[in-house]
């Protein structure tokens, strides 16, 4: 299994700029490919970098994708910045691809969204077709030219077996939702967890948070969020002032190292970078992190290399 990160940034993109470089470690909202041993193509989430992903595919003539071998896209939730890429997904605009679109595909519910829609609509659909609406894209969703269709949240609760590959799926604690992706094959185990927040008391493992840790247990690779550090997640438990940003569905990032640590994950890779943190306090942060690990480490009797912790960089591979 191959991991490729064509996003790392949370919430909006945040281009490099001279006096704000953010090339080290990626401007582009989320957006990662799993390949499986087969050849067979996953991309997860459709945040700006998805753009690359399209371009990379037509420099490498691979952009073809059959209607027994569909493009499998894992949403995990709509919000935009796990979207606003897909308008500019070039593959999507042939008329030979197919395209298979999994994730948050719950129906809209609320009676004003029934009253505007004559046939009740997946989310996922709902969403895509509204970003390529009327006076806000100039193509509309429903005319692009590939082959596009929703996957069943049945078959993702069930466990997707593709090509080799298996694919788990479970809700994680977020506003309006949002998935985790499990991928397994050939004995490895790779985990997506982007977009969740852990319980808000930093000190302590809470029985939620418990579970989590089943579910990334003993993981090879950990991509999860860590958008904030302690202080800017809740400034009056750190004791500052400040804006708390508990219940915004992210995590941070001591506290993801400690629960990693515990679930017997292996390389742990901290992803959703909040657009304000530039190359140099990642790179920093990182330092600070590694240390906060090693201590953590220390404290369980542990090995120094018993996990690893890194930022997400865009445009690198791992490979499992
Ligand atoms: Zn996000
Ligand atoms: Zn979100």
């Amino acid at each position: 299994m191959k991991i490729s990160l064509y996003g790392t940034r949370g919430s909006i993109p945040a281009p490099s700029r001279r006096n704000r470089p953010t090339h080290e470690f990626g401007g582009n909202t989320t957006c990662l490919l799993v390949e499986g041993a087969s050849g067979r193509h996953f991309v997860v989430d459709g945040g700006s970098g998805i753009r690359l992903y399209g371009e990379d595919l037509l420099k490498a003539n691979k952009a073809m994708f059959s209607p027994d071998k569909p493009l499998v896209a894992l949403l995990t939730h709509v919000h935009w910045d796990h979207i606003q890429g897909i308008p500019f997904f070039t593959p999507i605009y042939f008329p030979k691809n197919s395209i298979v679109f999994y994730g948050n595909c719950n129906y809209v519910s609320s009676l004003n969204e029934a009253l505007q829609n004559s046939e009740p609509k997946k989310i996922t659909q709902f969403a895509l077709e509204k970003q390529q609406g009327k006076f806000v894209f100039p193509v509309r969703f429903s005319d692009l030219q590939s082959n596009v269709t929703f996957g069943d949240n049945e078959d993702l609760r069930e466990g997707l077996e593709i090509d080799g590959l298996t694919i788990r799926t479970r809700g994680v604690n977020h506003p309006e939702g949002c998935y985790s992706y499990m991928f397994l094959e050939n004995g490895k185990k790779f985990v997506d967890l982007t977009d969740h927040e852990h319980e808000p008391q930093l000190s302590v493992i809470g029985p939620k948070d418990a579970k989590m840790m089943k579910w990334i247990e003993g993981a090879d690779v950990l991509l999860q969020d860590a958008q904030y550090t302690p202080e800017e997640y809740d400034p009056e438990q750190a004791g500052k002032k400040g804006t708390k940003k508990v219940g915004w569905g992210h995590s941070v990032d001591e506290k993801v190292i400690r629960m990693a640590v515990d679930a017997g994950v292996k390389r742990l890779i901290l992803t959703h970078h909040d657009p304000t943190h530039l190359d140099q306090f990642l790179l920093d942060r990182e330092t600070v992190l590694r240390e906060y690990l090693g201590l953590q480490l220390k404290e369980k009797g542990l090995p120094e290399n018993a996990m690893s912790v890194e930022y997400a960089r865009e445009d690198t591979s791992i490979e499992l």
